[in-house]
């Protein structure tokens, strides 16, 4: 059994869409990727994120929905074509670019040399400051917060009718669903199928 979760910011509507067969030992590999600069990950966009906005406690994980193993990347690419989740950077089932670069990168011999690059590169203090410092400029600018507060409203605006059918049975407003993943009802469902 794979289970398909959210993490949402608990501060925002941004969330990552992902899955797994093990979801306490995904959850306890997520945290520990935010924080364990050595991990190949933690310079993926959703670590970044987390790090720059309350760190992980700001954040939830929830099971969603739950399918067989060998459906899981399809399962998992539905959910991320319905949320359109803002801290994905790859696609989990299909091609596109990013998913041919991700797989080359897991080629032993691509991964080895990128991974030696890396580690010798982001470990320069002048380097880091200097992403850190960009990322954080960026998002300062009045326009970009400004783009981003824009883009919350229109989506609260376009979806204010629309319905959220959950697998446990539910079905709530669009707007309404991360809060229906903390409510009892769904979970007892997620709990009762894994
Ligand atoms: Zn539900």
């Amino acid at each position: 059994m794979a289970c398909i979760y959210i993490i949402k910011h608990k501060d925002s509507d941004n969330v990552y869409v992902g899955s797994t067969t093990d979801f306490q030992q995904r959850k306890w590999g997520h945290e520990n990727a935010c924080y364990n600069e050595n991990s190949h990950s933690y310079n993926r966009k959703l670590y970044q994120f987390v790090r720059n906005n309350g760190g992980w406690k700001r954040f939830d994980m929830w099971k969603i929905d739950c399918c067989d193993e060998e459906n899981q990347f399809q399962k998992e690419q539905e959910y991320m074509d319905k949320f359109k989740p803002s801290l994905n950077s790859n696609r989990a089932y299909g091609f596109d670019r990013e998913e041919y670069m991700k797989e080359y990168n897991l080629r032993p011999e691509n991964k080895e040399r990128k991974s030696e690059y890396d580690k010798i590169y982001y470990a320069i203090p002048e380097v880091k400051e200097k992403k850190k410092i960009r990322s954080q400029e960026y998002n300062s600018k009045p326009e970009v917060k400004e783009k981003k507060r824009d883009r919350a409203r229109i989506d609260r605006e376009e979806n204010k009718d629309n319905y959220y059918e959950c697998p446990c049975g539910s079905v709530v407003k669009w707007l309404n669903r991360f809060k229906h993943f903390t409510m009892q009802k769904h979970i007892n469902y997620m709990n009762s199928l894994s």
